[in-house]
């Protein structure tokens, strides 16, 4: 585990990387509750291996019961603490100070994601460090400027009286976090969370847990008060994961990650009816139509497929091209995936890094192999890229494009979180409206056309949360987000979030 030039080095406070050292030690990585770095009581630890290799690189300390209590106190103190009382314009300049600090110390942030998740530089750098530092701008920004209602009324004794409304927080939100896009997600979250004035228990994957616990050192060096945010380790259930969701203590829950998961969540939530907002999965059709610009359609289709490894909630696993295309764009598609360069996350031109673990590698493997058992052609991929010796253990696919099934596959139905997708032809606009919503998720869609009119209408009869036309993953966070059917209960961004992280009060005078 010594002098690997891409492992980050020596452990600070948090256990997180710094990456100025050039030997590698391991790492510890240790909840952060009320502003301090703990192990937990009886010291389960628990390995974090990299997806590049295999190797371990870490060792995460596992949050039981008393570290989750010990949280959620800490969170409940400061809200009847100093937290509690500043003013919205104090803690708007505490949350700009968080992101300043993130930018500043961004190749920390940087060097603890790539490690954790393998996914390249040039795609962390340009989107998960510089969006988990503006998360907590844009909703600081939001909540500065939100106007309230009021309203005049009038009473039978002719002196009328008035009604305004305030936003009051919350109280202790818990917010459960996935692995793809680990400080983006988990800062969507804890932005919009502390702006509005609650406290927060993160609960990371157990797969990406460092750019969370480094966010704690952010926050003590800004001076936001201990326990308004914690961290919390472990896994799922029986571990930190139902520890936090069921504490009572807890006032709401926040979730990304599987619906199944969503939907036990929501369970637990239910003990008090406590309020849940859900960001779940997704099986996500593209609709090529014919005049569409095929440069613009191939160049996002290739990154709605295959960017992060094909590890994004919005991404592409149905593609559906008007038949007239349908050769010409398979080919293209397949020239663009074999040109994408796999490798390590350092190298300039690596355009698609490991998946996640060697768990998740064995399930999208598990569907390469089902769709050939089920006929499937195989355009391109469809298994391991031969890797340097040095990187022949990690969680490595090939990008995967089939053809030659239709609707009722399991490629073409089951979320896969990998880099592969379903090119099929459709006939008429009808028919592919009707085939894009016949699933069970509904959280994105993109469109591909030059008719503006038709564009509208079929952005307006997908049964989605998110409709992109002639683009993928363009995000303005002052819109909602958020997925319909199983893919999500509740819109966040924007205003939006403020309908989940504060309660409205009504406050009503009579004169
Ligand atoms: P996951 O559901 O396995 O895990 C997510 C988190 O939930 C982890 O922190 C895990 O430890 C925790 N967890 C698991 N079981 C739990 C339980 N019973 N109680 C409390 N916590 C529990 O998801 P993942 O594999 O980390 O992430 C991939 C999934 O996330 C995909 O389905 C993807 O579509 C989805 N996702 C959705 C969005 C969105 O915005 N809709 C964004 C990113 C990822």
């Amino acid at each position: 585990m010594r002098g690997r030039p891409w492992m980050p080095s020596a452990p600070n406070e948090s256990g997180s990387s710094s990456h100025r050292k050039e030997e590698h030690e391991m790492k510890r990585i240790k909840n952060f509750i009320n502003g301090e770095f703990i192990e937990a009581a009886g010291g389960r630890l628990f390995d974090k291996r990299s997806p590049l290799d295999n190797q371990i690189i870490a060792q995460v300390s596992e949050a039981g019961r008393a570290e989750v209590e010990a949280a959620v106190a800490a969170g409940r103190a400061a809200l009847e603490g100093e937290w509690g009382r500043i003013t919205v314009a104090d803690r708007v300049e505490l949350l700009y100070g968080v992101a300043n600090e993130i930018n500043r110390r961004f190749e920390d942030f940087l060097a603890a994601e790539v490690a954790d998740t393998g996914k390249p530089r040039s795609l962390a750098s340009h989107l998960d460090i510089p969006r988990g530092a503006a998360n907590f701008k844009i909703f600081a920004d939001v909540v500065k400027n939100v106007p309230s209602e009021f309203f005049e009324m009038a009473t039978p004794d002719g002196r009328g009286a008035i009604n305004y409304a305030v936003r009051r927080p919350v109280g202790v939100v818990g917010v459960v976090c996935p692995w793809n896009l680990p400080l983006l997600l988990m800062t969507w979250k804890v932005g919009p969370a502390l702006a509005c004035g609650n406290v927060v228990v993160v609960k990371p994957s157990e797969e990406t847990r460092q750019t969370a616990t480094l966010l704690g050192e952010v926050m003590n060096a800004v001076g936001i008060p201990k326990g308004v945010y914690n961290v919390v380790h472990g896994f799922g259930p029986d571990s930190a994961g139902e520890f936090l969701t069921r504490h009572p203590g807890v006032n709401a829950i926040t979730f990304t990650g599987e619906t199944r998961t969503g939907a036990a969540i929501m369970k637990a939530a239910a003990e008090g009816a406590r309020p849940v907002s859900l960001e779940m999965g997704g099986k996500n059709p593209a609709i090529i139509f014919a005049d569409a610009d095929l440069d613009a359609a191939i160049e996002g289709t290739l990154r709605s497929c295959f960017a992060n490894c094909g590890q994004v909630c919005l991404g592409t696993e149905r593609v559906y091209v008007e038949r007239p295309l349908f050769e010409a764009f398979v080919a293209r598609l397949k020239k663009g995936a074999e040109a994408l360069v796999i490798g390590h996350p350092d190298k300039a031109d690596t355009g698609l890094g490991p998946l996640i673990s060697r768990e998740h590698q064995e399930k999208v493997l598990g569907y390469y192999r089902k769709a050939v058992e089920e006929g499937a052609t195989v355009v391109t991929g469809g298994g391991v890229p031969d890797m340097p010796a040095e990187l022949k253990d990690g969680a490595w696919v090939q990008p995967t494009i089939w053809t030659g099934l239709g609707d009722e596959a399991a490629i073409a139905r089951e979320e896969i979180f990998g880099p592969c997708t379903l090119v099929m032809p459709f006939d008429s606009e009808e028919e592919v409206v009707r085939r894009a919503n016949n699933t069970n998720y509904g959280l994105a869609a993109s469109v591909w056309t030059k008719d503006v009119t038709r564009a509208h209408r079929v952005a307006g009869r997908l049964e989605v949360g998110l409709v992109w036309v002639n683009s993928w993953f363009l995000r303005d966070l002052r819109t909602p987000f958020g997925g319909s059917k199983q893919s999500g209960i509740g819109r966040e961004g924007g205003v939006h979030s403020l309908e989940f992280y504060t309660e409205l009060k009504n406050i009503c005078v009579k004169l």
